[in-house]
């Protein structure tokens, strides 16, 4: 059943890509909302208390009341439609030991991000939308690659390898994706995981064995993984590389085009709450997929933004979640329209996306080489501790890191603190920093926001980057 929703879902994605006017695309985008929205007011109880009043048969997107994590985290239970499933039973599936992918009454599936805003949150899809946001992944990040030629290439045991090096080992809405490949899938795809906690030699030695078509990875990983094939110590080159969950800097860009000359990069713009926001094309412009999410620009008030200017964040809803609906939901990333008509001809509008901006932090070895440690590992860390809901780490001075978390009322605060600090510290030895580097693991009330209109800055290094470094991390 799963691969059928999968295939289903790929194939309706492919189809509409490449045959759906702009006005097919609202008409089905309006059919959608209105289904959501419905089901949403009945069914849901965080719903029907926020959208009281509200005339079903007549109402416009703008007149929902936009909402975040932290009310949607606060009433969890409240948010899911099923009322058999608890806010605990969330939580616990979350919380296991070996958890990326259970299912809880073998049916949700949770996933666990922080994302942009530094608070942690919990999202469930059911088997039908998961497989369906899978597929729709699959096909519009590869939309110009699913060819006869192509899938005849990977046909008859010449399977295509595809190595997907990411934050494994929890309920990391990417891992499932790479880990939850459907059966069938396997005949024409060889997928292999590789985690961004394992120290950069050992999985560039295992990806040079695998030689993958295909690598799907964060701009910063695979940047340091640009720098080891520029020194001569990574020797594959896939044909295809997709980069997703951070910006894609302009510097990283050059990198990446130096050391994979003959590779396509392609961006994807996903979260946990909706997994398929937008996908780039053959020209280099990300499309929004207006059939699965709708994206709204807006300012600091939630007010639209015209195209041509960066919003201040978004307003995304979800269009085939219905298990835990997500209606105008605030993402803290800053996204453009830009109007234009792309030269690919699609008609889903094209959007600049300036997503997290989380710094890469430098650690020097006890032989005073300078690794470059990446955002994203060090956010696992947290999110792997259980009773952490807020979170930031500052590199405060060369070889200084401050750890600062705020605990789950209903969690224990030391048994939190000392989960912490032990992964820290194994991630430290992981890398042999462990004598080098030095941590406070502080338990606070809050994370404040910067200022007004400054994004938090959830990995945030004080300590400039070294400039021509050795990155051996
Ligand atoms: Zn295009």
């Amino acid at each position: 059943m799963s691969f059928f929703y999968f295939i289903s879902s790929a194939l309706a994605a492919i189809w509409r890509d490449r045959k759906y006017s702009a006005e097919k695309f609202e008409r089905l985008k309006q059919d959608r909302l209105q289904r959501l929205v419905r089901h949403a007011t009945e069914r849901v109880p965080f719903y029907t208390t926020l959208y009281k009043g509200l005339d079903l048969d007549n109402f416009k997107l703008e007149d929902l009341p936009p909402i975040d994590k932290v009310t949607m985290m606060e009433k969890l239970g409240d948010t899911i439609t099923d009322r058999v499933v608890t806010a605990e039973e969330v939580l616990d599936a979350a919380r296991m030991e070996d958890k990326a992918m259970n299912w809880i009454h073998g049916k949700y599936l949770v996933s666990v991000t922080s994302g942009t805003s530094g608070q942690v949150g919990y999202f469930l899809n059911d088997k039908c939308s998961w497989q369906g946001q899978r597929g729709a992944v699959f096909a519009r990040t590869l939309r110009d690659r699913l060819t006869p030629y192509q899938i005849a290439r990977f046909s008859f045991g010449r399977r295509y390898r595809m190595a997907f090096v990411i934050a494994g080992g929890g309920p990391y809405i990417t891992y499932q994706l790479a880990l939850d490949s459907p059966k069938a899938a396997s005949l024409l795809a060889n997928i292999r995981q590789y985690s961004v906690l394992t120290p950069l030699e050992e999985n560039i030695k295992a990806l040079n064995e695998f030689r993958p078509h295909y690598l799907h990875g964060y701009p910063t990983y695979i940047e340091s993984l640009a720098y080891e094939r520029l020194a001569g110590r990574a020797n594959f080159s896939p044909e295809f590389i997709s980069l997703g969950s951070e910006p894609f800097t302009p510097v990283a860009k050059q990198v990446l085009k130096e050391a994979f000359p003959d590779s396509i990069i392609s961006e994807t713009y996903g979260a946990s709450e909706c997994l398929v926001l937008a996908n780039q094309c053959s020209q280099g412009r990300m499309h929004v997929n207006t059939d699965y999410a709708v994206i709204e620009p807006v300012d600091e008030e939630d007010r639209p933004v015209p195209a041509g200017h960066a919003s201040h964040h978004v307003l995304i809803t979800n269009l085939t979640n219905f298990i835990q609906p997500v209606i105008r939901y605030r993402l803290t990333d800053s996204v453009m329209f830009t109007g234009e008509q792309c030269p690919c001809g699609r008609s889903m509008p094209v959007i600049e996306v300036q997503g997290r901006t989380d710094d890469t932090v430098w650690l020097r070895d006890k032989y005073g080489v300078y690794q470059a440690h990446t955002p994203i590992p060090f956010e696992v860390l947290f999110l792997d501790s259980p009773g952490v809901i807020k979170y930031q780490l500052v590199h405060e001075w060369q070889n200084y890191l401050r750890v600062r978390f705020v605990c789950d009322p209903t969690y224990d605060k030391k048994e939190a603190a000392k989960r912490l600090a032990a992964n820290f510290q194994q991630y430290l030895e992981r890398h042999g920093l462990e004598d080098v580097v030095n941590l406070d693991i502080e338990l606070v009330q809050d994370i404040k926001r910067p200022e007004k209109g400054q994004k938090l800055r959830q990995i945030f290094s004080k300590v400039p980057s070294p400039g021509g470094g050795n990155i051996t991390h």
